[in-house]
């Protein structure tokens, strides 16, 4: 039987947190590939804080190129509206052949929350999940689950232990608004990138650094 995984998530930026732990569900999983599939428009985020959905698309292909077992898909950048994890699910689903597994990874800090998910109980009859570790948040928060999401969906989450690396999207546009490096934290084609488009700078940074206006022609 083949299985697949499916790695979702806002990437503003895709760091060593995502790829490590994707890379370890992929071996120890038997994984065939994994597909990263970047929010287009993620709903529980406020709209205005995230960056465009083409640039983190764009971070999350360079992240992953090295990478032949990993792959890049535009869906949720192409569909419209909120992007539910359920729609997703139900797409793959359309495109692979019932014998191919499909296994959704999260974090514990994400799966946690799942309730709030469009359409939840449903997301259980199209895929498994696998919860990584992550920092900050205990395997054993996972019980509670259960009471909401019955025996035989709450079967259906596996949590599994990743190297524990202590990083966040939001720590690194913190350390890019800081004007502090983010060296060792996101590959160095996705720092390079964020530096070339001028992403996660505040805009009176970005004033400082542009050619000025009019008045200095004169
Ligand atoms: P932000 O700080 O903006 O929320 P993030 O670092 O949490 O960003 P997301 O894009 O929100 O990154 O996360 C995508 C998925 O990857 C989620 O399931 C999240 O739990 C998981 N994840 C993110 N960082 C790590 C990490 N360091 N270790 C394990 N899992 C992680
Ligand atoms: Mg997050």
């Amino acid at each position: 039987m083949t299985a697949i995984g499916i790695m979702g998530g806002t990437f503003d930026p895709i760091h060593y947190g995502h790829l490590r732990a994707a890379e370890e569900v992929r071996q120890g999983f038997g994984l065939e590939r994994v597909i990263f599939v970047p929010s287009g428009r993620p709903p529980h985020k406020p709209a205005e804080e995230v960056t465009a959905p083409e640039h983190r698309y764009v971070m999350t292909l360079l992240a992953t190129a090295d990478n032949p077992y990993f792959e890049v898909s535009r869906m949720e950048i192409d569909r419209e509206g909120p992007s539910y994890t359920l729609d997703s699910l139900r797409e793959f689903r359309r495109i692979y052949s019932p014998e191919t597994a499909l296994y959704f990874i999260t974090g514990l800090d994400a799966v946690l929350g799942i309730t709030s998910w469009n359409g939840y109980m449903e997301l259980f009859d199209l895929a498994d999940f696998i919860a990584v570790t992550r920092p900050g948040y205990s395997v054993q928060a996972l019980s509670a689950l259960g009471v909401y999401l019955g025996e035989d969906r709450f079967a259906k989450i596996h949590p599994f232990p990743v190297t524990l690396l202590a990083i966040s999207s939001r720590d690194i546009r913190k350390r890019v608004r800081e004007g502090k490096s983010t060296k060792y934290l996101v590959p160095d084609p996705v720092m390079k990138y964020i530096e070339k488009e001028g992403l996660y700078r505040r805009d009176a940074d970005r004033r400082a650094v542009r050619p000025a206006g009019p008045d200095i022609m004169a």
